[in-house]
């Protein structure tokens, strides 16, 4: 072998040792376990739950590594972890080339010392966060769901559970129909009275915001405006003013993909699956020279609204309910409610925290199977909202056709399937949702990355999964199922 082909060789099993270090060190550490004591007990200490140390022997001793397949890596055992433990993998490899540094071992050796004297592995030791020992397990043939219970029986006693299990705070939580939507309404307070009185408030705001913004009731603002299309201008409720000029700042931002005078065309489709056919594309020509953001006139100093064009017609499809979420939100922070969500639909706003003190997971759905979530955030003062082609949809002719319309086009939007936007501002994030799926994953994702604060998760059709530069997916734990 020549001298290059020998530095080519070289190089080559450079890389593949590189490669399964990596790996080796993927698999020790991507499933939520840390490898690091002293951090593990922090991280205990700071989240107020014991931790869990797993002594194992990853190449030699099969009950450990039945343990972690049939036990730790399911997602049940994920699911409750996540929540209720600290998890320590403590690994004693017997081959060198999976053992970690000397001085690593030797610490690895002393924690043995301490806190698994007989040698026995699998090993599990559940410790508080002052290093006292609550309990040991070993292995035996059980379903997660019974290791989990013999945990729990285990963990019976610890301060720090009891405190969890009997809250001073309670959660109220009352589900409506409105806007065409389901609505959820959660209050965590001491005071249920109060968390009542919240929701209650919450729920008759929405209920007012709706009879302000819908395009079908006779008696609604946006009603007249609309018949007045290309007659006159409507005086309007500031709050309606307000709501149509921010609504009219993303359509200047977005170029026109968002557009509220999209219903010009709303009548020509139908997303509820009856539809089997695509309309006339001389209707669809026609209904979209109707749509255009810049023909809504606004007057400031009159408040009055009025569409230029005779036949244009504008809806709230794509903000009112975020618009809702964050009116809802703001009528139970000003009665002092400190922790809860407003579910507009899945447009979601959240703050504080949990009635047990952990943050809320809001979860992104699977756009081929909602049941399931692709991914979970942890929020606190934020909103999630998520336009997806998986709710209101037609298939003709075997495509689908989703509910969000290219102005430009007067077709549904194509590519993308589901838009999440994470951001403080629930009107915001639903405007955004709509503008990004229209506008396409490399320009939407362009947009959101131009702008502060805000983050998106993108899923295209063929189930590719991007997100904003900022988005830290590294606090996403795919694998638990609850909200
Ligand atoms: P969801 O209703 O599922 O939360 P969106 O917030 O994305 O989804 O809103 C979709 C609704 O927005 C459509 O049903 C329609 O009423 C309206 N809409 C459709 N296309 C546009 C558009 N290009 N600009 C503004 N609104 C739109
Ligand atoms: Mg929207």
């Amino acid at each position: 072998m020549n001298k290059r082909n020998n530095h080519i060789l070289k190089s080559l099993m450079l890389l593949l040792v590189l490669l399964i270090s990596l790996n080796a060190v993927a698999n020790s550490t991507e499933k939520g376990w840390y490898t690091d004591y002293d951090k593990a007990l922090a991280e205990a200490k700071k989240n107020k739950v014991p931790l869990l140390i797993n002594f194992s022997g990853s190449d030699w001793c099969k009950p450990c590594i039945m343990l972690s397949e049939t036990i730790f890596f399911t997602d049940v055992f994920r699911n409750y972890a996540s929540d209720s433990l600290v998890l320590l993998n403590l690994d004693f490899p017997v081959n060198k080339k999976n053992q970690p540094e000397k001085d690593e071992m030797k610490r690895r050796d002393a924690l043995a010392e301490k806190y698994n004297e007989s040698g026995v592995f699998p090993s599990v030791i559940l410790i508080d966060a002052n290093e006292k020992v609550l309990g040991q397990t070993g292995y035996k043939k059980i379903s997660p769901l019974a290791y989990i219970s013999h945990l729990k029986s285990l963990l019976i006693g610890f301060k720090y559970e009891i405190a969890d299990a009997t809250p001073d705070k309670s959660e109220l939580r009352e589900t409506y129909t409105m806007m065409g939507a389901r609505f959820e309404i959660v209050a965590i307070d001491r005071d249920t009275e109060l968390a009542q009185k919240a929701i209650n408030n919450a729920h008759s705001e929405i209920v007012r915001i709706e009879a302000l913004i819908s395009s079908w009731n006779e008696n609604s603002q946006t009603y007249s405006i609309n018949t007045n299309a290309g007659i006159k201008a409507t005086e309007v409720d500031e709050e309606l003013f307000r709501l149509i000029e921010r609504a009219l700042k993303v359509s200047k931002l977005s170029e026109g993909a968002f557009d509220i005078s999209f219903a010009s065309i709303d009548k020509l489709w139908k997303f509820d699956r009856t539809m089997t056919e695509l309309p006339d594309s001389v209707y669809v020509a026609k209904s979209v020279s109707k749509i255009n953001y810049k023909n809504v006139i606004l007057n400031k100093e009159n408040l009055t609204v009025y569409l230029k064009d005779k036949g244009m017609k504008i809806g709230f499809g794509a903000i009112g309910k975020g618009y809702a979420a964050n009116c809802a939100k703001k009528i139970m922070t000003d009665l002092g409610i400190k922790d809860g969500i407003v579910n507009a639909g899945g447009d979601i706003i959240a703050w504080g925290n949990k009635v047990n003190g952990k943050p809320w997971k809001v979860g992104i759905s699977n756009p081929t199977k909602q049941s399931k979530f692709v991914s979970f955030l942890q929020v606190n003062d934020m909103a999630v909202v998520t336009s997806g082609d998986y709710e209101r949809y037609s298939i003709i002719n075997g495509e689908r056709y989703s509910h969000i319309i290219d102005p430009k086009t007067g077709y549904p939007s194509k590519g993308l399937v589901s838009v999440t936007i994470v951001c403080p501002d629930a009107e915001l994030a639903d405007a955004l949702a709509t503008t990004v799926f229209v506008m396409g994953e490399e320009k939407g994702l362009a947009l959101i990355n131009r702008m502060a604060l805000i983050d998106c998760i993108l899923i295209n059709d063929k189930g590719d999964i991007t997100t904003s530069d900022n988005l830290d997916l590294n606090f996403v734990d795919p694998n638990t199922t609850e909200q």
